[in-house]
């Protein structure tokens, strides 16, 4: 079968690779659509940074040359012989965080706590290919008025419905979204879905907060020609009640920071390239939380029960659907090159 594969940083190949064969607790896929991520991106240009590189992923001894792709749609083709509650043809999509059976967050319910952190299409290989075998625990059915489109977007829907589930968000909130990538630009769509009254979105491109403004946000900032504590105290009164970082740097924590209200809530959905300076003693007098998360956990049926109501409408963050051959040109350097670019998609049939 034909599938992405990473070798090293900038070497990705779309080249034939053996049919994966499900194991006693593991379903196999035929993949329909997988969006491009983030942090496909960052394995692109700088990799090994999640793939294992120097030594094999503990939990099923993956290591090296990776088949990318953890967030997709597809069709149950075969399932192991323990696996009862999937069969052959039905509608699926992939929750691929790994779980240590081992792990006292396992046990607690808080899987994606559970140690070593692990995604299919990272430590173990994923969706850019024509099959692709996962853990039964990981597969969810979808229902069929949800298009296998929108049924790739369920994952990052996830990561924006988690964060703000976090963050204590409560009905008429206002919301600052930092960054309108993918992820900054879901975490909109489920604020107005959850009932946030004004959702304020920042970010450097252009491009990007004409989309925002184009999915609901109220106010869009470009950080280079507005001060945002000010802009955002002058709208609100007294800022901002809940702060989404979906940017990740020094910039972005510090504006949110300060344009939260006393009392707000922060919550870090961006992975941080680097440390950053925080004031404490500013977080202590003004109540402030901050609040880290990774991934989701039991969220994947309400973010799918709300795109099929219609209420989440993830398709329209889709800039364009390639094939697998044209993964490297279309895809990740088009993501590199091209602010106008969101939402990545790649058909497995095309
Ligand atoms: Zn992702």
């Amino acid at each position: 079968m034909k599938a992405a594969r990473w070798y090293a940083a900038k070497d990705i190949r779309v080249e034939q690779t053996d049919i994966p064969v499900p194991k006693d607790n593991q379903v196999k896929i035929a993949v329909q659509f997988t969006g491009i991520c983030g942090s496909d991106l960052h394995e692109y240009n700088h990799g090994p940074q999640l793939i294992p590189g120097d030594k094999p992923y503990p939990l099923n001894g993956h290591q090296g040359t990776t088949t990318l792709g953890h967030e997709f749609s597809g069709v149950v083709d075969e399932v192991g012989k323990n696996v009862k509650k999937f069969k052959k043809g039905e509608r699926v999509v992939v929750e691929p965080i790994f779980r240590n059976p081992e792990s006292p967050f396992t046990a607690s319910g808080e899987y994606n706590l559970s140690e070593p952190l692990g995604f299919v299409g990272l430590t173990s290989n994923g969706g850019f290919a024509k099959y692709v075998v996962v853990e039964d625990y990981m597969v969810h059915k979808i229902p069929d008025n949800m298009s296998f489109e929108q049924g790739a977007i369920v994952e990052p829907a996830a990561v924006a419905a988690y964060g703000l589930q976090q963050s204590g968000m409560k009905l008429g909130d206002t919301v600052l979204v930092s960054g309108a990538g993918p992820i900054g630009l879901l975490t909109v769509q489920v604020a107005l879905a959850m009932g946030a009254s004004r959702v304020f979105v920042s970010d450097l491109s252009e491009s990007r907060l004409k989309k925002a403004k184009e999915i609901g946000a109220a106010y869009t900032f470009n950080p280079k020609e507005v001060n945002i504590p000010e802009k955002v105290k002058e709208i609100t009164g007294y800022g901002a009640d809940i702060f989404i970082d979906a940017a990740g740097v020094q910039a972005s924590f510090d504006a949110g920071i300060h344009s939260l209200r006393n009392g707000g809530t922060a919550v870090l959905v961006a992975l941080f390239a680097k440390e950053v300076v925080h004031d404490a003693l500013n977080q202590s007098l003004r109540e402030l939380t901050v609040k880290g998360i990774i991934g989701y956990r039991n969220i994947f049926p309400q973010v799918i029960a709300l795109i099929s109501s219609g209420r989440l409408p993830v398709e329209k963050l889709v800039t364009n659907v390639i094939s697998l051959d044209e993964i490297v040109d279309k895809g990740f350097e088009a993501l590199i090159k091209s602010p106008t670019e969101v939402k990545i998609l790649v058909d497995i049939n095309k």
